[in-house]
């Protein structure tokens, strides 16, 4: 039998390019694309609760010259979970890499990640839930005790390295809080859960988006467009970039309330912010509207919860 080549120490393997989403930005990008996510604490709007924990923990990290307690982020997605993650690296004064559940299939991936950390880096992982067995039990000692194994060779041969790990935070968001591992949970020393967003937060926003974007909106729409978001800054950036798009077609100045309405037809979607396809996950029943099987699975619930829902007798009837 051919003798199995055993890989050193230091060739573990290279990063895959597309484990980490960020790349550099062509100077092209930078003129074009002006970036919307903010990057300080001054910048983001609402969340005050979270922000003002957020900057007791880091400054109590920064006196004790330590990396920041790793941390976990819950909410929906568009919520801003990736953005203060990064929020929170810059304030650091460390680097962050992004990458997610689904992307870091296998360990050896995550063991490139790790090796490649500074002291303090964050180690931002989009949709927690969603990482592997074999992944996740990487990442327990490395989280704990910042080193973490790796098996070379197979078989007979095969044995286990030891790797050490610098003292980073892994920062873990997730739009499915019940599906995080038990364990996996327990070793986040911060817990914190974004909340949708309040219409005068919104509007704040999208005020700030289109200083940014450097074309005007008159205060009437960006209220309107707030209460179409759905509670979500996503979304109303989104909103804010069709309606300008609108106005723009329209040679018209600024984004103004008709624009709103016309654009929303046009977009079609209704005051409470749904589009059609939202709509295909409700159905109108005699007893107002109700979600849809399909609405149940988009919402994580299971199918038979619909039924038991259905059934529930009403405590009040009207
Ligand atoms: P998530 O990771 O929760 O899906 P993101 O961090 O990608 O959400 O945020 C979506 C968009 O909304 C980004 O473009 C970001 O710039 C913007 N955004 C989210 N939260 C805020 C906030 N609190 N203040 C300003 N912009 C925000």
């Amino acid at each position: 039998m051919p003798k199995k080549k055993i890989q050193p120490l230091n060739e573990v393997k290279p990063l895959r390019e597309s484990l980490l989403t960020p790349r550099p930005i062509s100077e092209d990008e930078k003129i074009f694309l002006p970036s919307l996510r903010p990057r300080k604490f001054a910048e983001f709007i609402g969340q005050r609760e979270i922000v003002e924990r957020l900057k007791i923990f880091i400054s109590a990290a920064q006196k004790r010259s330590e990396s920041l307690d790793h941390s976990l982020l819950l909410g929906p997605p568009g919520l801003g979970k990736t953005t203060l993650a990064t929020v929170i690296s810059a304030e650091m004064g460390v680097q962050i890499r992004i990458t997610s559940g689904p992307v870091l299939t296998r360990p050896g991936d995550v063991a490139a990640l790790l090796s490649g950390l500074k002291a303090g880096d964050v180690l931002f992982i989009d949709e927690i839930h969603r990482l592997g067995k074999s992944v996740e039990e990487i990442l327990y000692p490395a989280m704990e005790d910042y080193h973490f194994d790796v098996l070379i060779g197979k078989g007979p041969t095969a044995r286990s390295l030891r790797m050490k790990v610098p003292p980073f935070t892994l920062i873990g968001a997730t739009t499915r809080e019940g599906d995080v591992a038990a364990p996996l949970r327990s070793r986040f020393g911060v817990i914190l859960r974004i909340d949708y967003y309040s219409n005068d937060e919104l509007t704040e926003l999208i005020h700030s988006v289109s200083k940014r974007l450097n074309f005007p909106i008159m205060k009437d729409a960006a209220l309107e467009i707030s209460r179409r978001a759905r509670g979500t800054p996503r979304v109303a950036i989104r909103l804010f970039k069709r309606m300008r798009d609108i106005a723009q077609v329209e040679s018209r100045p600024s984004v103004d309330l008709d624009v709103v309405e016309k654009g929303m037809e046009m977009l079609k979607i209704d005051r409470l912010g749904l589009d059609y396809i939202d709509r295909g996950f409700i159905a109108r029943t005699s007893r107002g509207r109700i979600a849809t099987q399909k609405g149940f699975e988009y919402l994580g619930l299971k199918p038979h919860q619909q039924k038991n829902l259905a059934n529930q007798p009403r405590l009040f009837e009207q």
